[in-house]
């Protein structure tokens, strides 16, 4: 029997394919497929690799002055907005424009050429957590910033250019209709029930263990009952908290363990797939909101957007989020 699957905190429905549902290793990539490992560790051309640095686009590094950097932060020397730009609007019948402000940030996770977060240590990917806190912090400084959204892309089919493991911070001047709309869901299911829809989600899926891959000490990380595609995964905190920048150490280093863990296991069992992970944190004027949740969003590339999702905004699934589940809770033998 096909389903229709609702997410109560987003609103999106899905459509669960499961009579022609595949099953989950039915999604590995071929055996030809370029690993990521079996890239040269140095190459000579890459911008980001050890040797190559362009300081002048260079913004911080952890350690602080260190020759032997970990983790860099540079500008992105082709920034889809500019800092440098002043803020104006022009509203004008049809012409509603503001200008291109905003910051385009990349950190750069590691030395290495050929790795990725699922292959780092928790300690490496603590320190990538780090960078983006401390970029996320002084960037919300900037008091024409709206919205600031983390991400990376890996693979070709995520979007990613280049092979270097790196992650974006983009900061906007508006808040994305999307998160409109979610925070406005938000909203009124804490008008309605007085709770938050993400804790209520969390805890049922912490009681039902039906899709949990992950039960960390501050985070809970689970296929979503209404995945809108193969081996969709939220990382939520334990911790009722509407940002990233509102973290501890502690959670951070759990988080940067729960990612690892969860990239990991997808890229061993799927044969490193394109991915897509993103940070969903509370626009910067929304900061003293009671009822928006923080989390973390893995979704790998598995499946390909069509016209029917362009026409519906919604989804069809080809696999069940419990044996999806199932196929990510086990640690690789
Ligand atoms: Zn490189
Ligand atoms: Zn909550």
């Amino acid at each position: 029997m096909q389903e229709l699957r609702q997410n109560i905190v987003t609103k999106e429905w899905v459509i669960i394919a499961s009579e022609r549902a595949r099953r989950p290793h039915a999604f590995a990539e071929p055996a030809h497929h370029q690993l990521t490992s079996r890239h040269p560790p140095f190459d000579p051309d890459c911008p980001f690799c050890p040797g190559n640095e362009e300081l002048d686009l260079e913004i911080e590094r952890i350690p602080l002055h260190a020759e032997n950097w970990q983790v860099r932060a540079v500008y992105n020397r082709y920034p889809a907005l500019r800092k440098e730009a002043t803020l104006s609007r022009t509203f004008k019948g049809v012409q509603r424009c503001i200008s291109g402000v905003g910051h385009h940030e990349l950190i750069v996770q590691h030395t290495r050429h050929n790795t990725s977060l699922g292959l780092m240590s928790p300690a490496e990917a603590h320190t990538v957590l780090t960078m983006l806190y401390q970029r996320g912090w002084a960037i919300q400084a900037d008091g024409r910033i709206e919205h600031i959204i983390y991400f990376e892309n890996h693979g070709e089919r995520a979007g990613a250019s280049l092979v270097h493991p790196h992650t974006q911070i983009i900061a906007l001047p508006v808040v994305p209709q999307n998160i409109r709309n979610r925070i406005e869901e938000a909203r009124r299911y804490f008008d309605d029930t007085g709770e938050c829809a993400t804790c209520v989600m969390l805890n049922d899926e912490l009681r039902q263990n039906a899709r949990v891959i992950v039960d960390s000490p501050h985070f809970a990380a689970f296929v979503l009952y209404a995945a809108l595609s193969p081996m969709h995964v939220w990382i939520v905190p334990k911790r009722h908290g509407i940002s990233y920048l509102f973290t501890t150490e502690e959670e951070r280093a759990d988080l940067a363990r729960t990612i690892c863990i969860i990239l990991n296991r997808i890229a061993i069992r799927l044969n490193d797939p394109a991915y897509n992970l993103v940070f969903r944190t509370a626009p910067i004027k929304e900061m003293n909101s009671t009822y928006l949740h923080w989390y973390v969003t893995i979704v790998p590339r598995l499946s390909r957007m069509a016209g029917f999702e362009m026409g519906t905004g919604m989804f069809i699934n080809p696999t069940l989020p419990e044996e999806c589940a199932v196929f990510l809770r086990h640690p690789p033998d």
